[in-house]
Protein backbone atom coordinates (compact mmCIF):
# COMPACT_ATOMS: atom_id res chain seq x y z
CA UNK A 1 0.00 0.00 0.00
CA UNK A 2 1.46 3.31 -0.90
CA UNK A 3 1.43 6.31 1.22
CA UNK A 4 -1.51 8.08 -0.39
CA UNK A 5 -3.56 5.17 -0.21
CA UNK A 6 -2.53 4.23 3.89
CA UNK A 7 -3.11 7.71 4.21
CA UNK A 8 -6.83 7.53 3.00
CA UNK A 9 -7.56 4.15 4.58
CA UNK A 10 -6.86 5.97 7.62
CA UNK A 11 -9.38 8.85 7.10
CA UNK A 12 -12.25 6.29 6.23
CA UNK A 13 -11.22 3.69 9.16
CA UNK A 14 -9.51 5.46 11.62
CA UNK A 15 -9.48 3.38 14.21
CA UNK A 16 -7.22 0.32 14.04
CA UNK A 17 -8.70 -2.10 16.38
CA UNK A 18 -12.19 -2.16 14.37
CA UNK A 19 -10.84 -2.29 10.83
CA UNK A 20 -13.57 -3.94 8.99
CA UNK A 21 -13.28 -7.18 7.30
CA UNK A 22 -15.42 -9.28 4.88
CA UNK A 23 -15.21 -12.90 3.72
CA UNK A 24 -14.39 -13.54 -0.05
CA UNK A 25 -14.22 -16.66 -1.87
CA UNK A 26 -11.40 -17.68 -3.58
CA UNK A 27 -11.93 -17.63 -7.37
CA UNK A 28 -9.31 -20.24 -8.28
CA UNK A 29 -10.23 -22.94 -5.28
CA UNK A 30 -13.22 -21.61 -3.68
CA UNK A 31 -11.69 -21.37 -0.17
CA UNK A 32 -13.56 -18.35 1.82
CA UNK A 33 -10.63 -15.85 3.09
CA UNK A 34 -11.50 -13.59 5.23
CA UNK A 35 -9.46 -10.06 4.20
CA UNK A 36 -9.14 -6.46 5.79
CA UNK A 37 -11.64 -4.65 3.66
CA UNK A 38 -9.09 -1.23 3.73
CA UNK A 39 -6.54 -3.71 2.50
CA UNK A 40 -8.12 -5.49 -0.01
CA UNK A 41 -9.92 -1.75 -1.44
CA UNK A 42 -6.55 -0.19 -1.64
CA UNK A 43 -3.37 -3.06 -1.87
CA UNK A 44 -5.62 -5.80 -3.31
CA UNK A 45 -2.76 -7.43 -5.29
CA UNK A 46 -1.62 -8.32 -1.69
CA UNK A 47 -4.52 -10.41 -0.56
CA UNK A 48 -3.66 -13.95 -1.57
CA UNK A 49 -5.42 -16.98 -0.82
CA UNK A 50 -4.63 -19.09 2.72
CA UNK A 51 -5.10 -22.39 0.94
CA UNK A 52 -3.76 -21.95 -3.24
CA UNK A 53 -1.90 -18.42 -2.37
CA UNK A 54 -3.60 -17.44 -5.49
CA UNK A 55 -4.63 -13.31 -6.09
CA UNK A 56 -8.06 -13.12 -4.64
CA UNK A 57 -8.78 -10.06 -6.54
CA UNK A 58 -8.91 -9.45 -10.19
CA UNK A 59 -6.03 -7.47 -11.22
CA UNK A 60 -5.49 -3.81 -12.50
CA UNK A 61 -5.82 -4.28 -15.81
CA UNK A 62 -7.95 -7.39 -15.56
CA UNK A 63 -11.45 -7.39 -17.52
CA UNK A 64 -14.26 -8.20 -15.84
CA UNK A 65 -15.05 -10.52 -18.21
CA UNK A 66 -19.01 -10.62 -19.33
CA UNK A 67 -20.41 -8.04 -16.40
CA UNK A 68 -23.92 -6.97 -16.26
CA UNK A 69 -24.37 -4.11 -15.65
CA UNK A 70 -26.66 -5.31 -12.72
CA UNK A 71 -24.00 -6.13 -11.06
CA UNK A 72 -23.17 -2.21 -9.88
CA UNK A 73 -26.72 -1.02 -10.47
CA UNK A 74 -27.72 1.17 -7.33
CA UNK A 75 -30.84 -0.22 -5.65
CA UNK A 76 -32.19 3.77 -6.49
CA UNK A 77 -31.53 3.71 -9.82
CA UNK A 78 -33.55 0.57 -10.52
CA UNK A 79 -36.55 1.13 -7.74
CA UNK A 80 -37.18 4.85 -9.25
CA UNK A 81 -36.89 3.04 -12.90
CA UNK A 82 -39.45 0.65 -12.41
CA UNK A 83 -41.61 2.94 -11.40
CA UNK A 84 -41.35 5.11 -13.70
CA UNK A 85 -41.85 2.36 -16.47
CA UNK A 86 -44.98 1.52 -14.37
CA UNK A 87 -46.75 5.11 -15.23
CA UNK A 88 -49.44 4.80 -17.80
CA UNK A 89 -48.28 5.76 -21.12
CA UNK A 90 -44.50 5.90 -19.94
CA UNK A 91 -43.39 3.01 -22.02
CA UNK A 92 -45.43 3.81 -24.98
CA UNK A 93 -43.65 7.18 -24.63
CA UNK A 94 -40.23 5.85 -24.26
CA UNK A 95 -41.19 3.58 -27.65
CA UNK A 96 -41.88 6.48 -29.32
CA UNK A 97 -38.84 8.25 -28.25
CA UNK A 98 -36.46 5.99 -29.51
CA UNK A 99 -37.85 6.01 -32.24
CA UNK A 100 -37.73 9.26 -33.12
CA UNK A 101 -34.64 10.09 -31.41
CA UNK A 102 -32.60 12.64 -33.18
CA UNK A 103 -29.37 10.54 -33.60
CA UNK A 104 -28.16 11.79 -36.97
CA UNK A 105 -28.34 15.26 -35.01
CA UNK A 106 -26.12 14.29 -32.28
CA UNK A 107 -23.86 13.04 -34.57
CA UNK A 108 -24.06 15.90 -37.21
CA UNK A 109 -23.58 18.43 -34.12
CA UNK A 110 -20.77 16.75 -32.81
CA UNK A 111 -19.11 16.24 -36.06
CA UNK A 112 -19.25 20.07 -36.89
CA UNK A 113 -18.61 21.69 -33.98
CA UNK A 114 -15.68 19.38 -31.91
CA UNK A 115 -12.69 17.53 -32.36
CA UNK A 116 -13.48 13.85 -32.95
CA UNK A 117 -10.43 12.01 -31.57
CA UNK A 118 -9.66 8.25 -32.87
CA UNK A 119 -6.31 6.53 -33.36
CA UNK A 120 -5.39 9.28 -35.54
CA UNK A 121 -6.31 12.23 -33.34
CA UNK A 122 -5.47 12.90 -29.92
CA UNK A 123 -5.01 8.80 -30.00
CA UNK A 124 -4.04 9.33 -26.07
CA UNK A 125 -7.25 10.32 -25.02
CA UNK A 126 -8.91 7.05 -26.80
CA UNK A 127 -6.82 5.23 -25.52
CA UNK A 128 -7.83 6.04 -21.81
CA UNK A 129 -11.70 5.76 -22.99
CA UNK A 130 -10.37 1.51 -24.25
CA UNK A 131 -8.63 1.09 -21.26
CA UNK A 132 -12.43 1.67 -19.37
CA UNK A 133 -13.57 -0.68 -21.88
CA UNK A 134 -11.69 -2.97 -21.58
CA UNK A 135 -11.56 -3.42 -17.64
CA UNK A 136 -15.40 -3.06 -17.78
CA UNK A 137 -15.76 -5.65 -20.73
CA UNK A 138 -17.98 -3.57 -22.89
CA UNK A 139 -17.00 -4.57 -26.97
CA UNK A 140 -18.31 -1.65 -28.28
CA UNK A 141 -16.34 1.11 -29.17
CA UNK A 142 -18.60 4.72 -29.14
CA UNK A 143 -16.84 7.78 -31.02
CA UNK A 144 -15.21 9.86 -28.83
CA UNK A 145 -15.31 13.48 -29.17
CA UNK A 146 -13.62 16.92 -27.28
CA UNK A 147 -16.26 20.24 -27.20
CA UNK A 148 -14.20 23.19 -26.00
CA UNK A 149 -15.77 24.68 -23.11
CA UNK A 150 -14.54 25.90 -19.69
CA UNK A 151 -16.84 23.65 -17.83
CA UNK A 152 -15.90 20.08 -16.46
CA UNK A 153 -18.61 17.82 -17.91
CA UNK A 154 -18.69 14.78 -20.66
CA UNK A 155 -21.77 13.24 -21.63
CA UNK A 156 -22.90 10.06 -23.37
CA UNK A 157 -25.24 10.63 -26.12
CA UNK A 158 -27.49 8.30 -28.77
CA UNK A 159 -29.15 5.08 -28.64
CA UNK A 160 -27.99 2.82 -31.77
CA UNK A 161 -25.14 4.63 -32.63
CA UNK A 162 -23.55 6.21 -29.33
CA UNK A 163 -21.39 8.86 -29.06
CA UNK A 164 -19.09 10.02 -25.82
CA UNK A 165 -18.22 13.72 -25.57
CA UNK A 166 -16.13 15.20 -22.98
CA UNK A 167 -15.16 18.66 -22.55
CA UNK A 168 -11.95 20.53 -22.53
CA UNK A 169 -11.98 21.97 -18.54
CA UNK A 170 -11.70 17.93 -17.59
CA UNK A 171 -8.00 17.53 -19.48
CA UNK A 172 -6.67 20.58 -17.64
CA UNK A 173 -8.01 19.56 -14.52
CA UNK A 174 -8.08 15.90 -14.17
CA UNK A 175 -5.17 13.48 -14.56
CA UNK A 176 -5.34 10.23 -16.97
CA UNK A 177 -6.42 7.87 -14.17
CA UNK A 178 -9.22 10.46 -13.22
CA UNK A 179 -9.96 10.76 -16.69
CA UNK A 180 -10.12 6.97 -17.37
CA UNK A 181 -13.34 6.73 -14.46
CA UNK A 182 -14.66 9.77 -16.10
CA UNK A 183 -14.84 7.63 -18.98
CA UNK A 184 -15.58 4.14 -17.57
CA UNK A 185 -18.66 6.41 -15.56
CA UNK A 186 -19.85 7.07 -19.35
CA UNK A 187 -19.77 4.15 -20.27
CA UNK A 188 -21.51 2.75 -17.09
CA UNK A 189 -24.15 5.01 -18.59
CA UNK A 190 -24.53 3.00 -21.75
CA UNK A 191 -23.97 -0.56 -20.54
CA UNK A 192 -26.72 -0.09 -18.24
CA UNK A 193 -29.12 1.74 -20.77
CA UNK A 194 -29.69 5.12 -19.21
CA UNK A 195 -29.30 7.10 -22.07
CA UNK A 196 -32.61 7.01 -23.35
CA UNK A 197 -34.22 7.70 -20.21
CA UNK A 198 -31.86 10.49 -19.52
CA UNK A 199 -32.60 12.31 -23.02
CA UNK A 200 -35.93 12.37 -22.01
CA UNK A 201 -35.25 13.93 -18.37
CA UNK A 202 -33.64 16.79 -20.23
CA UNK A 203 -36.01 17.31 -22.95
CA UNK A 204 -39.02 17.22 -20.73
CA UNK A 205 -37.00 19.81 -18.60
CA UNK A 206 -36.21 22.13 -21.85
CA UNK A 207 -40.29 21.71 -22.86
CA UNK A 208 -41.26 21.74 -19.20
CA UNK A 209 -39.99 25.68 -19.41
CA UNK A 210 -40.99 26.44 -23.13
CA UNK A 211 -44.64 25.26 -22.74
CA UNK A 212 -47.75 27.23 -21.11
CA UNK A 213 -47.93 26.58 -17.58
CA UNK A 214 -50.95 24.05 -17.58
CA UNK A 215 -48.88 21.49 -19.80
CA UNK A 216 -45.97 22.12 -17.43
CA UNK A 217 -48.69 21.69 -14.89
CA UNK A 218 -49.62 18.13 -16.21
CA UNK A 219 -46.19 16.87 -17.00
CA UNK A 220 -44.89 18.16 -13.58
CA UNK A 221 -44.84 14.80 -11.52
CA UNK A 222 -43.04 12.90 -14.17
CA UNK A 223 -40.56 15.85 -14.79
CA UNK A 224 -39.99 14.85 -11.14
CA UNK A 225 -39.93 11.04 -10.85
CA UNK A 226 -37.43 10.85 -14.29
CA UNK A 227 -35.38 13.72 -12.47
CA UNK A 228 -35.07 11.64 -9.60
CA UNK A 229 -35.00 8.55 -11.33
CA UNK A 230 -31.25 10.61 -13.54
CA UNK A 231 -29.63 11.83 -9.70
CA UNK A 232 -29.82 7.70 -8.83
CA UNK A 233 -29.00 6.57 -12.04
CA UNK A 234 -25.51 8.73 -11.50
CA UNK A 235 -24.43 6.59 -8.72
CA UNK A 236 -24.55 3.61 -10.86
CA UNK A 237 -22.79 5.49 -13.70
CA UNK A 238 -20.36 6.17 -10.35
CA UNK A 239 -20.02 2.49 -9.44
CA UNK A 240 -18.82 2.03 -13.00
CA UNK A 241 -16.61 4.54 -13.18
CA UNK A 242 -14.54 3.07 -9.33
CA UNK A 243 -14.67 -0.57 -11.61
CA UNK A 244 -12.84 1.37 -14.00
CA UNK A 245 -10.29 3.14 -12.40
CA UNK A 246 -9.87 0.53 -9.75
CA UNK A 247 -8.78 3.02 -7.46
CA UNK A 248 -11.49 4.40 -4.43
CA UNK A 249 -8.80 7.51 -4.40
CA UNK A 250 -8.82 8.72 -8.06
CA UNK A 251 -12.52 8.21 -7.79
CA UNK A 252 -12.92 10.20 -4.25
CA UNK A 253 -10.43 13.26 -6.18
CA UNK A 254 -13.03 12.95 -9.46
CA UNK A 255 -15.94 14.40 -7.45
CA UNK A 256 -13.37 16.65 -5.21
CA UNK A 257 -12.51 18.27 -8.18
CA UNK A 258 -16.36 18.58 -9.22
CA UNK A 259 -17.38 20.17 -6.15
CA UNK A 260 -14.01 22.82 -6.03
CA UNK A 261 -12.57 22.43 -9.24
CA UNK A 262 -8.69 22.46 -10.01
CA UNK A 263 -7.72 25.26 -12.08
CA UNK A 264 -4.36 27.45 -11.78
CA UNK A 265 -5.78 29.99 -8.88
CA UNK A 266 -7.60 27.35 -6.80
CA UNK A 267 -4.49 25.54 -6.69
CA UNK A 268 -2.09 28.44 -5.91
CA UNK A 269 -3.67 29.45 -2.94
CA UNK A 270 -4.06 25.60 -1.31
CA UNK A 271 -4.47 21.78 -1.44
CA UNK A 272 -7.40 20.13 -2.29
CA UNK A 273 -7.51 17.80 0.69
CA UNK A 274 -9.81 14.47 0.17
CA UNK A 275 -9.48 14.15 4.22
CA UNK A 276 -12.48 16.61 5.03
CA UNK A 277 -13.81 16.13 2.04
CA UNK A 278 -15.04 12.42 3.49
CA UNK A 279 -15.71 14.18 6.74
CA UNK A 280 -18.28 16.42 4.43
CA UNK A 281 -19.78 13.01 3.14
CA UNK A 282 -19.93 11.48 6.55
CA UNK A 283 -21.20 14.80 8.48
CA UNK A 284 -24.15 14.79 5.13
CA UNK A 285 -25.01 11.06 5.89
CA UNK A 286 -25.53 11.77 9.53
CA UNK A 287 -27.72 14.94 9.08
CA UNK A 288 -29.62 12.73 6.23
CA UNK A 289 -30.25 9.47 8.29
CA UNK A 290 -31.21 11.18 11.89
CA UNK A 291 -33.61 14.02 10.54
CA UNK A 292 -36.29 14.31 8.53
CA UNK A 293 -35.87 18.04 8.22
CA UNK A 294 -32.57 17.47 6.69
CA UNK A 295 -33.55 14.99 4.40
CA UNK A 296 -36.43 16.76 2.62
CA UNK A 297 -34.16 19.90 2.39
CA UNK A 298 -31.70 17.45 0.74
CA UNK A 299 -34.46 16.24 -1.98
CA UNK A 300 -35.92 19.87 -1.75
CA UNK A 301 -32.44 21.38 -3.20
CA UNK A 302 -31.62 18.73 -6.04
CA UNK A 303 -35.63 18.38 -7.04
CA UNK A 304 -34.55 20.33 -10.54
CA UNK A 305 -31.60 18.94 -11.24
CA UNK A 306 -30.30 15.58 -13.45
CA UNK A 307 -27.09 15.23 -11.55
CA UNK A 308 -27.02 14.95 -7.69
CA UNK A 309 -24.21 17.02 -5.70
CA UNK A 310 -20.83 15.73 -5.33
CA UNK A 311 -20.80 15.04 -1.79
CA UNK A 312 -23.76 12.93 -1.84
CA UNK A 313 -22.28 10.99 -4.80
CA UNK A 314 -19.11 10.44 -2.52
CA UNK A 315 -21.47 9.14 0.32
CA UNK A 316 -23.23 7.03 -1.45
CA UNK A 317 -19.99 5.43 -3.59
CA UNK A 318 -18.54 5.15 0.07
CA UNK A 319 -20.99 3.15 1.31
CA UNK A 320 -21.35 0.55 -2.06
CA UNK A 321 -17.18 -0.12 -0.68
CA UNK A 322 -17.90 -0.79 2.90
CA UNK A 323 -20.94 -2.78 2.36
CA UNK A 324 -18.49 -4.76 -0.01
CA UNK A 325 -20.42 -5.33 -3.18
CA UNK A 326 -17.42 -3.58 -4.85
CA UNK A 327 -14.86 -6.49 -3.19
CA UNK A 328 -17.07 -8.98 -4.52
CA UNK A 329 -17.48 -8.03 -7.85
CA UNK A 330 -13.29 -7.17 -8.04
CA UNK A 331 -13.03 -11.10 -6.27
CA UNK A 332 -14.77 -12.22 -9.51
CA UNK A 333 -18.29 -12.70 -7.88
CA UNK A 334 -20.61 -10.86 -9.64
CA UNK A 335 -24.09 -11.32 -11.97
CA UNK A 336 -23.01 -11.94 -15.59
CA UNK A 337 -24.77 -11.41 -18.74
CA UNK A 338 -25.25 -15.21 -20.49
CA UNK A 339 -22.77 -15.53 -23.49
CA UNK A 340 -24.18 -15.74 -26.68
CA UNK A 341 -27.53 -14.19 -26.07
CA UNK A 342 -28.66 -11.93 -29.04
CA UNK A 343 -27.59 -8.31 -28.82
CA UNK A 344 -30.37 -5.93 -26.59
CA UNK A 345 -31.76 -8.88 -24.92
CA UNK A 346 -29.11 -10.01 -23.28
CA UNK A 347 -29.86 -11.36 -19.78
CA UNK A 348 -28.13 -10.76 -16.43
CA UNK A 349 -27.32 -14.66 -14.51
CA UNK A 350 -26.51 -14.75 -10.83
CA UNK A 351 -22.91 -16.28 -10.63
CA UNK A 352 -23.24 -19.51 -8.81
CA UNK A 353 -22.69 -18.26 -4.88
ZN1 LIG B 1 -7.54 -20.45 -3.46
ZN1 LIG C 1 -23.39 10.56 -15.48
Amino acid sequence: MNDHHRELATILWPDPDKQPTKVVRCRHCATRNRVDIPTAVFDPDSCRCGSCSGKLFIGPDEPLTDIASSAYEHSLDRKYLQALKAVPGFPQATRWFVANLPERLFHMQALSATIRCDDTQFPELTALMDKARQRLDIPYRPALYLDESPYMNAMTLGAENPLISVYSALLDQMDDEELVAIMAHELGHLHADHVIYKLMANLLLVLGRMSSNIINLLSFPIQLALLKWSRCAELTADRAGLLGCRDLGVALNVQLKFAGGARPGILRRGKLSIGPFIQQARELERKEMSSWLDNSLALFITMDRTHPFSVWRVMHLLQWVENGNYLDIMSGEYARVKRGAPEGEAQAVEVEA
